[in-house]
């Protein structure tokens, strides 16, 4: 049996392997049977909320993806964010007979400001949730172990748990898709810092007199780099001087399928942002020296159109100064591949760490709420 690079045994996953573009659920034969997991709760349960979907990864203790399944976010806020999680995990528990008494934990990703010990959503601005109190929500309805995480920075721990990256103790994940951010492990440990901005490298200024950011301040490498400030300067390009092949409506995506057949504004614009990116992955390493850096996220599924231009914005960083040489050896940098899914494997490895913490007391009676 092979292992593809979402731990999916294949060939019996491969019709589920182009889950993330549409609504799909499968189950994967061989990989765990319902008998199994009756006595005991066994099954770990990881939720990738996007922007546009979520995710759930159902796994088996030994990681091996028991099905997955994709229904969109929807623009509810955090009560239909709860409602849409619970009914896609119980769809995909359905997909292969089991339920959730069979689950021993569910972990979850979300992109924004979380609190992991409250098992808050302080604020994720593009889902319109603020002060969710997620976990708790979740417990009550399913009665199971429920963990809240960043979404980069439960990815950047299940890379590590999982031996990707090259089973490094010290690694950087840094996610670039419509924002961008980083997970930091250290000593095999991801590091938070007190306030959870640990990695929070969208938010530092390249740029003084560039772009406005979201945050306030201009320049940042979030409103350079990411998917939106790719299609912001594509379109003001465009406005400026007819002339280029990039499909509308404009986004980061057709701005490097531009670049990739030979369109001179794509081409420029990649380059640059391969710059950007080549100084936040220096950055990183200067910051954590962390021996190797994963770049990912929706940006980074351009493959090698991405990736070129980083190389050569790190050649220039080696050629130049002999430290940064030193800091940047060649095997510094790893792509994830597309079906990579980091954010759900993410969530199944939070679930398992969920599963082996003591039990923490409940007001309201959780374990009740199982079915
Ligand atoms: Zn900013």
């Amino acid at each position: 049996m092979t292992i593809d690079a979402r731990g999916v045994a294949t060939p019996t996953m491969a019709a589920a392997t182009d889950a993330g573009t549409a609504e799909a659920a499968t189950a994967v034969a061989g990989a765990t049977t319902p008998e199994a997991a009756e006595s005991s709760p066994t099954l770990l349960a990881g939720v990738d909320v996007g922007g546009s979907k979520i995710a759930i990864l159902l796994a088996d203790p030994a990681l091996r993806a028991v099905a997955r399944h994709v229904v969109p976010t929807g623009s509810g806020d955090g009560v239909d964010g709860v409602r849409r999680i619970v009914a896609a995990l119980d769809a995909t528990l359905e997909q292969v007979g089991v339920t959730r008494r069979d689950v021993a934990a569910m972990g979850i990703g979300v992109p924004g400001r979380v609190d992991p010990e409250a098992g808050t959503v302080t604020l994720a601005v593009n889902l319109g949730w603020h002060a969710l109190p997620l976990r708790d929500e979740l417990e009550a309805v399913l009665g199971i172990p429920v963990g809240v995480e960043n979404d980069v920075r439960a990815a950047a721990a299940g890379l590590h748990a999982r031996g990707e990256a090259g089973g490094v103790d010290n690694l950087a994940y840094l996610a670039i898709g419509t924002g961008i951010s980083a997970g930091v492990v250290l000593d095999g440990r991801l590091f938070r810092g007190p306030r959870g901005l640990a990695g929070e490298i969208g938010h530092v200024v390249l740029e003084p007199n560039g772009p406005a950011c979201r945050c306030g301040l201009d320049g940042c490498l979030e409103a350079l780099a990411s998917g939106r400030a790719i299609a912001e300067a594509a379109a003001l390009r465009i406005e400026q001087g007819p002339g280029s092949t990039i499909e509308e409506p404009v986004t980061a995506r057709s701005v490097y399928r531009a670049a990739a057949a030979g369109d001179a504004v794509a081409g420029r614009l990649v380059e640059r942002t391969g710059r950007y990116v080549a100084r936040a992955i220096h950055a990183l390493v200067m910051t954590y020296d962390v021996p190797r850096v994963v770049l990912g996220g929706g940006v980074t599924r351009a493959g090698t159109v991405f990736l070129d231009p980083v190389t050569r914005g790190l050649d220039e960083l080696r050629a130049a100064s002999a430290l940064a040489r030193e800091a940047l050896p060649v095997d510094l940098v790893e792509l994830l591949p597309p079906d990579a899914d980091a954010g759900a494997w993410g969530g199944v490895i939070l679930a398992r760490d969920v599963a082996t913490r003591p039990a923490r007391p409940s007001p309201r009676g959780v374990p009740d709420g199982r079915r």
